[in-house]
């Protein structure tokens, strides 16, 4: 099959030649005929599949050949993204999809000044690329009208309901036009996504391009234990060991994004951070730095990082694994994009093993695990499978401790907070695993 078979015109096939493409991925087989035929999709895609061709190729292409020239203040079309640095992204790929087209594109989000964006909508454009947040901004404030939107995609669906923005969605599908095509893209697909689906799809068409929440079987993944005070010490280690040239590492919190960049500078290794309390220009200039090799680790919690493409990143590093298992499926999907071979690595310490469980049951594997010599834990990580459980033996009685301050907080269920606390091992031999939650995620 060729990007010609799909009926795609020629200034389109002309831009992605340039671009490298020479088949269609499989998500983008599905894809590009149906948006074409203007259905409304469903599409369960990892990231790295080529999703973002998939939609926005015919979207350019229905836009090229159909409707009115987009009037002022207005948008034809609405790309909605989680992030800034994704809507960066996905605007970068429309844009270069674009380039042969007679389509104004633009991007809107926030932590920048709403005022360039103001006059940019003034004469219209036809694909419009936002966050929830801005985009409601702007509407409320009559600098877009959407009473001449054809085409609305909600990309990375799940990921903007896990940031909490539910009550933003909301608010967006009443702003729309009733007759309009949807698409929604989603990496994995929860009972809250199909509930969404339910009320702003108009009969779609389903499309699975690799079963439903498995990790991409092109990244390596295994897992050091390790106890939770070593881990710094454990990176570098395996930095040296490895001789690892461009790493994007995951860090829970913050605090801990920065901690560990302090950590690697001090021993002056090229490191820089990323992470919502950080301005959009310094995140955005650490990316950039990190995708021309400028930089060569890249720290970030999930929020910064969710749906970056960087081209060949050969590994992921979870220093902590993440508090939302799903989140597990899209740091790994940073490596092992587009058939490329990756590497993910987890350090995992005990008070992490109920996040470790969850994650194997949830991508059905049971993640090899390589003891790394000098650096065995003294805090056994319990055995765990993809069954979801955990295997605990059971603990020596300890002393009580006198001290009142400073107590071990249960885990219980897995909650997003700022900084987790350790579970409390328990005395139990066989232990289900909480079901971690699901629900909607404060916004941070
Ligand atoms: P995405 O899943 O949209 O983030 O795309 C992942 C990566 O695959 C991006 O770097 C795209 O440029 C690249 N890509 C998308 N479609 C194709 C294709 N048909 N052939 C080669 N590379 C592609």
């Amino acid at each position: 099959m060729t990007f010609a078979t799909l009926g795609l015109i020629e200034p389109l096939l002309r831009a992605l030649e340039t671009l490298g493409y020479q088949t269609p991925t499989p998500v983008q087989a599905q894809a590009i005929p149906a948006v074409l035929a203007g259905r409304d999709l469903m599409a369960a895609a990892q990231t790295g599949t080529g999703k973002t061709a998939g939609f926005a190729v015919p979207l350019l292409q229905l836009l090229t050949m159909e409707g009115p020239k987009v009037a002022a203040n207005s948008a034809r079309a609405l790309i909605l993204c989680p992030t800034r640095e994704l809507a960066e992204q996905v605007h970068a790929s429309v844009a270069e999809y674009a380039q042969h087209l007679p389509l104004t594109t633009y991007a809107v989000y926030g932590g920048v000044s709403i005022n360039p964006q103001m006059m940019k909508l003034r004469k219209g454009v036809d694909i419009l690329v936002a966050t929830p947040g801005r985009l409601i901004d702007l509407f409320r404030q009559n600098a877009l009208k959407l009473n001449q939107l054809q085409t609305l995609v909600l990309d990375e669906a799940d990921r903007m309901l896990d940031l909490g923005f539910s009550e933003e969605l909301a608010n967006i599908y009443r702003m729309l036009p009733k007759k309009r095509q949807t698409l929604l893209f989603s990496a994995t697909f929860s009972d809250d996504i199909r509930v969404l689906a339910g009320q702003m799809l108009n009969d779609p068409l389903s499309i699975e391009v690799s079963p439903r929440n498995v990790a991409a079987n092109t990244v390596k993944q295994w897992v050091v234990p390790v106890d939770k005070k070593r881990k710094p010490e454990l990176f570098v280690h395996l930095m040296r060991k490895g001789r690892w040239k461009q790493v994007l590492v995951f860090a829970k919190t913050r605090n801990g994004v920065d901690a560990l960049v302090d950590k690697l500078q001090g021993l002056g290794i090229n490191a820089d951070g990323i992470h919502g309390d950080k301005p959009q220009a310094t995140r955005q200039r650490a990316l950039d730095r990190f995708k021309s090799s400028e930089v060569q680790i890249l720290v970030a919690t999930d929020v910064a990082a969710r749906g970056l493409d960087i081209e060949d990143l050969p590994l992921v590093v979870n220093f902590d694994l993440p508090i939302v298992a799903e989140d597990y499926i899209h740091r790994i999907g940073r490596t092992g994009r587009a058939g490329n071979t990756g590497e993910a690595i987890s350090l995992v310490c005990a008070d992490e093993v109920n996040m470790l469980s969850a994650i194997e049951m949830l991508t059905r594997q049971t993640l090899t695990r390589k003891m790394e010599p000098d650096f065995e834990p003294e805090h056994r990580v319990p055995d765990t499978d993809a069954s979801g459980q955990v295997v605990k033996k059971p603990k020596k009685p300890k002393k009580p401790k006198t001290s009142g301050g400073g107590g071990k907080r249960n885990l219980g269920k897995w909650v997003d907070s700022g900084e987790v606390a350790p579970a409390e091992p328990s005395v139990k031999p066989v232990r289900k695993v909480p079901v971690f939650n699901t629900g909607p995620r404060k916004k941070k």
